[in-house]
């Protein structure tokens, strides 16, 4: 019984630090991360690999108290991908039981209807050229809050289309906020800032603010 309960409290944890936000509405607040190890998927872009193994169990408790050491408001659970361990529930409603502004970054492939609430969830839907498209749960559209966010990283133009023509299919737009972001080195995103323009989209487009002022710095 007790190692059961002891399993129930704690993570497999890649790394927990403090930076700016690189990505979604909250992009430059400074904000703790918390990185879960492990993922089920392989996107092809994916520059959290590091993160796919290893790692240290850490209990939920050490977890709050790391997070509370920085006196944050912002905190984001991350990966890999977060839903893949099931005590990511019980983080995030204890970090939100803690007051602080709690977001959840996620693939998009798993359930996200047991996310408690007060969680701002950040959601990819998978491109084609993530090679990963076929994961996509498009059962969690229905989920989604309208303070939510859906992420689409593009790294080519057949890319673009295919996002366009998902914002009409689920009527994207008028759920959520919509993230545009191009896969460095991949996209211009000079030329995605110019298609989105010019077909008048409702989405928010974003460089990753991390990775101009770090480069791929793990950590960052
Ligand atoms: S879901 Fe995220 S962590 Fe997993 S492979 Fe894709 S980009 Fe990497």
């Amino acid at each position: 019984m007790s190692a059961k309960l002891g399993e129930q409290q704690r993570l497999r944890i890649s790394e927990i630090f403090y930076s700016l936000q690189g990505e979604s509405r909250s992009a430059g607040w400074p904000t703790v991360f918390i990185r879960l190890t492990g993922c089920p998927l392989r996107c092809a872009y994916c520059d959290t690999e590091y993160a796919f193994q290893g790692g240290e169990w850490i209990s939920l408790d050490e977890i709050l108290a790391q997070t509370a050491g920085f006196t944050p408001h912002y905190v984001t659970v991350t990966g890999g991908e977060p839903l893949a361990q099931k005590n990511c529930l019980p983080l995030l409603q204890q970090l939100c039981d803690a007051d602080y502004a709690v977001s959840l970054e996620t693939s998009g492939a798993l359930d996200i209807a047991e996310v408690d609430p007060r969680v701002t969830v950040v959601m990819d839907l998978k491109t084609p050229s993530s090679g990963e498209e076929s994961k996509n749960r498009y059962l969690n559209i229905g989920d989604l809050k309208s303070t939510d966010q859906i992420k689409f990283v593009l790294g080519d133009r057949a890319d673009y289309d295919w996002a366009r023509a998902k914002l009409d299919e689920y009527d994207l737009t008028q759920r959520c906020e919509v993230l545009f972001s191009p896969v460095k080195d991949a996209l211009s995103a000079t030329d995605l800032a110019n298609w989105i323009l010019a077909d008048g989209l409702q989405v928010r487009m974003q460089i990753q603010l991390h990775k101009l002022l770090w480069g791929e710095e793990p950590g960052r």
